[in-house]
C-alpha cells in the first residue's frame, strides 16, 4: 500500500516538474510578447458604427438611417 502511495508521489513529482518546466517556457514566451502581468480582456462585442458596447450596429441610435442601404431601388 505504501509503495503505491510512493509511486503516486513520484508521478506527482514528475508531473509537477514537467508543468513547471512548461511554465517557465510559457513565462519566457509571455515576456517576449511583452506580457505585463495582466491578461488582455476578451474582445467585447461593440457597435461597429460608434463603438458602444450597449448595442450593436443594427440597433445603433447613431447610425445614419439609409446610409448603408444598398441603392437597388434607384432607377
Ligand atoms: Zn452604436
Amino acid at each position: 500500500m505504501s509503495e503505491t502511495i510512493q509511486q503516486a508521489d513520484e508521478l506527482r513529482g514528475k508531473a509537477l516538474a514537467l508543468l513547471l518546466n512548461e511554465r517557465s517556457a510559457i513565462d519566457e514566451r509571455l515576456r517576449l510578447l511583452g506580457y505585463d502581468g495582466t491578461a488582455p480582456q476578451p474582445r467585447q462585442r461593440v457597435c461597429t458604427v460608434c463603438g458602444d458596447s450597449a448595442h450593436n450596429a443594427r440597433t445603433c441610435p447613431n447610425k445614419k438611417t439609409g446610409a448603408e442601404a444598398p441603392a437597388t431601388q434607384s432607377v
